[in-house]
């Protein structure tokens, strides 16, 4: 034991990777183990989907400005996100929570009214869990169970070269979001008779604290008649994403950063902090947005469809993972986006 590795030097992918790397999966129905959005069962007639996420006080929430009821929700939504980036349905989860003695029952409740909100918004069952107390603070892990017809099963893996590469709504609302709430934190803690200045925000807010997963969109590519090529969905920011695309499917990519979907509210805020929107948009996170492939055929389908936007295509294997600036420079992507162990 006299060798000590910071958990900074693998940073969590890396981490995950070589914890899990000697693992070999027995069970002859383990159709994807660990490295997608969910992990895909065969039970019969069609495919289960699991997948679990956790929040944590003080790294993924502040309750200084998160409601407790839309914390109730959101852990709900980034949940149902990744059974939503299978091409599945969500059906069942389970919600375990540790709480310290800080919070009373009432909070708590507050908490459920937001849990009981999502699961009768987007037709989920709560079906168990787990309660335990902790020293300090509040976690709250859920795990998702969903179902997908096998042959429309959607992998992170599955892209071609020169396949397009399309996204769900708009980028960096919710990163824009969660700067406006910091700002006004900070302003609060120095001046507790001060009034948060939160108006002319609504989008970007909501976006953080109340985001919704793309159910819809599910149901959008069904009617388009669109199965695509892989998918992800976008919690760690689209930087990342595509990264874990290009990786998992061991090809390059290109994406243009004036094709970017940005919401204006998300422009004006972003230029408000000195930021541009693009670095919001590729780095911010938490959009739940779903970032896929398509084939060049399916073009004319999506091409006029307002819930979509094409940013970019897949390039071959020798290629890497790039996006063209407005001035025509081509950068290599880095993801900047949530890694944990960071120092
Ligand atoms: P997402 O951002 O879609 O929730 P993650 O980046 O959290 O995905 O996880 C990537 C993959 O690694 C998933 O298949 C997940 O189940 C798996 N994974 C994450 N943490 C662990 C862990 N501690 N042990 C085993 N598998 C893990
Ligand atoms: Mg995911």
């Amino acid at each position: 034991m006299s060798n000590r590795t910071e958990l900074e030097k693998l940073g969590e992918f890396g981490l995950i990777e070589h914890l899990t790397k000697d693992f070999k999966n027995e069970q002859p129905n383990t159709v994807k183990g660990v490295g997608d959005d969910a992990a895909v069962i065969d039970c019969g007639e069609k495919y289960t989907l699991i997948t679990t996420d956790m929040l944590v006080e003080g790294v993924h929430f502040n309750l200084m400005y998160t409601p407790l009821k839309h914390l109730g929700y959101k852990a709900v939504v980034v949940n149902l996100s990744d059974i939503y980036a299978m091409n599945g349905d969500a059906t069942q989860i389970t919600v375990s929570i540790a709480l310290s003695n800080r919070f009373s029952v009432e909070a708590v409740e507050e908490i459920y009214k937001g849990i009981k909100k999502a699961c009768e918004l987007y037709k989920v069952d709560l079906i168990g869990g787990d309660t335990t107390s902790c020293h300090s603070g509040l976690i709250i892990s859920i795990t998702a169970v969903g179902e997908v017809n096998k042959n429309e099963v959607v992998y992170r893996s599955g892209a071609n070269d020169n396949d397009l590469i399309v996204v769900s709504g708009d980028l960096g609302g919710a990163y824009m979001g969660l700067q406006v709430l910091e700002r006004e934190k900070e302003v609060y803690k120095n001046n507790p008779n001060m009034q948060p200045e939160l108006e002319g925000y609504d989008y970007i807010l909501e976006r953080q604290l109340k985001p919704e997963a793309r159910k819809d969109v599910v149901h959008f590519l069904k009617e388009m008649g669109i199965k695509p090529t892989s998918m992800i969905d976008i919690s760690d920011g689209l930087a990342s994403e595509l990264l874990h695309l290009s990786k998992a499917c061991g090809l390059g990519l290109s994406i243009y950063d004036e094709k970017l979907p940005v919401d204006q509210e998300t422009f004006n805020t972003a230029r408000e902090f000195n930021l541009t929107a693009s670095i919001a948009a590729l780095n911010g996170g938490e959009d739940y947005e779903l970032l896929f492939t398509i084939k060049q055929s399916d073009f004319e389908k999506i091409k006029d469809n307002k819930h979509f936007t094409i940013i970019g295509h897949i390039n071959d294997k020798n290629s890497a993972a790039t996006i063209v600036e407005r001035n025509g420079t081509v950068q290599e992507l880095k993801a900047q986006g949530f890694n944990h162990f960071k120092a």
